[in-house]
């Protein structure tokens, strides 16, 4: 096992992770900026450096700051959380080179998954079902035209780079098509320093059911069952369930099975995400995949009492994984809510210092977060504050239950997003699980500006 790890990330899931290490006594290094001084990661961390000023090109993206420490500290290994230098195949690749092992899997497995396009081809030559679309990327606005032709409008525009919900453009008919294939193009570039587009069949009301995946250098592969992410604002996951209610036996068998397939097929190890499409027919469609730990790993864990970042230290440092798949048994019903530091009408940003704190507790109630009394929540990074997740028997009780944890926790001084969760749980038709991934385009101030947003905050990609 490592003797030390870095966890290059900040906020809640770098706490995560230093919890995850110290139950498995292992000493920790926290990165932070000159802003994140006196957060909770670096205060609970063995050993903390400071990395550079706020912004995050300047910290958190800083790989030659981020090595420097690591090798300063003596670290064997190097966690990177999600969003940030996470999905980044370079940092892995000069991990890789330094001795030091990335806690993910290799830098080639980050770099097929990274781009969308060859993303879809690994899973085609594995035979998981795509969605209907370009076979590669489209060179010229007449060529995006053939294809929708042959699919079928809506289309959906896609940045081959894109992340993070960003980077997408719907296509209702052919007039708007040419128009905006040149802008699409134009803001890929802008944003992701590429501009290659290709294009899909726009499902209209699909689900966003996701497989979680864990692989060992052993060879062996295994699923997690699923998770229900349907529930997004502008293409961004806002609470998350598992299972999914719409998924049965059967459907997770082959779901699972497919997910299992891609990562054989590409040699991928460690924890990953398969995300895909499922149409009101039961089809589903592989969109991509996450070659990191999830915002929502822990409903997967609420319900198969596994810890995955634990796991994930575990397999990183050549252990066997500890379950084989007929051992993965789905109890109960899990729900996460993103608390973020916004608006919960506008959903604007809403930084500052926290007033007054208390968290809710008691059965079947977890919040992960590195916030507290009298902390700054920082304008530089993303608005995520907490996760909290309830467990129940059911989908009813974990819903009854999350609704009770809301009401129970305080957060003063700036504005959250609680109040938004707390309508949403008691949306009847929520509640009745008649859901789609623009169920929420009711809950927006504004016609929905949803479909087309490339530009982001870095490390925003979760
Ligand atoms: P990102 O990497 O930016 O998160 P994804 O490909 O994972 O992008 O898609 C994010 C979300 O966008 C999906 O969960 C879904 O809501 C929507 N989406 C993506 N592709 C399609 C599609 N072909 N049809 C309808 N919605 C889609």
């Amino acid at each position: 096992m490592f003797k030390k790890v870095l966890i290059a990330n900040r906020g809640e899931i770098a706490l995560r992770v230093v919890r995850a290490c110290r139950d498995l006594g292992i000493r920790t290094v926290a990165v932070h900026s000159t802003a994140d001084r006196n957060s909770l990661h670096v205060r609970f961390a063995d050993e903390s450096i400071c990395i550079g000023p706020p912004a995050a090109r300047d910290s958190y993206l800083n790989i030659p700051a981020i090595m420097s420490a690591a090798h300063l500290t003596g670290a064997d290994a190097v966690h990177p959380g999600y969003g940030f230098l996470s999905e980044n195949a370079r940092f892995a690749e000069i991990c890789e080179r330094s001795g030091i092992q990335f806690i993910g899997p290799t830098s080639e497995s980050i770099a097929l998954m990274g781009n969308k396009v060859a993303a879809k081809r690994a899973a085609a030559a594995a035979k998981v079902p795509l969605v209907p679309g370009s076979p590669g990327p489209v060179s010229s606005a007449e060529e995006a035209e053939a294809i929708a032709e042959h699919v079928g409008y809506p289309v959906l525009l896609k940045a081959s780079a894109g992340g993070g919900g960003k980077g997408m453009k719907v296509v209702r008919e052919r007039s708007e098509l040419r128009a905006a294939f040149q802008v699409a193009r134009g803001e890929a570039l802008a944003a992701f320093g590429d501009g290659s587009m290709y294009l899909e069949k726009y499902f209209v009301r699909p689900r966003h059911v996701e497989i979680q995946v864990f692989a060992d250098h052993h060879g062996k592969v295994v699923h997690l069952g699923e998770r229900e992410c349907s529930m997004q604002r502008r293409h961004q996951k806002v609470l998350e369930e598992a299972p999914s209610v719409s998924v049965d036996k059967g459907l997770r068998d082959r779901m699972g099975a497919a997910a299992i397939e891609l990562c054989r097929n590409v040699g991928y190890r460690n924890a990953g995400t398969v995300e895909f499409l499922l149409a009101p027919d039961g089809g589903f469609y592989f969109i991509e995949m996450n070659t990191r730990i999830q915002v929502e790993h822990a409903v997967t864990e609420a319900v198969t009492g596994l810890d995955l970042v634990q796991m994930q230290l575990r397999v990183a440092a050549g252990e066997k994984l500890p379950v084989s798949q007929r051992d993965v048994r789905i109890h109960g019903h899990a729900i996460e809510c993103r608390v973020n530091a916004e608006d919960p009408i506008r959903f604007s940003p809403s930084p500052g210092r926290i007033v007054g704190y208390h968290e809710p507790g008691g059965f079947g109630v977890r919040v992960d977060s590195f916030v507290h009394d009298q902390a700054h929540v920082l304008p530089h990074y993303d608005s995520l504050v907490a996760k909290l997740v309830v467990w129940g028997e059911t989908r009813e009780e974990a819903i009854r239950r999350m609704r009770r944890a809301l009401h129970e926790y305080v957060i003063e001084g700036i504005q959250t997003t609680i109040p938004f969760h707390l309508r949403l749980l008691s949306d009847p038709e929520y509640v009745a699980n008649q859901v789609h991934t623009r169920f929420l385009d009711k809950y927006l101030p504004a016609p929905a500006p949803a479909d087309s947003a490339v530009s982001g905050p870095p490390g925003g990609a979760r």
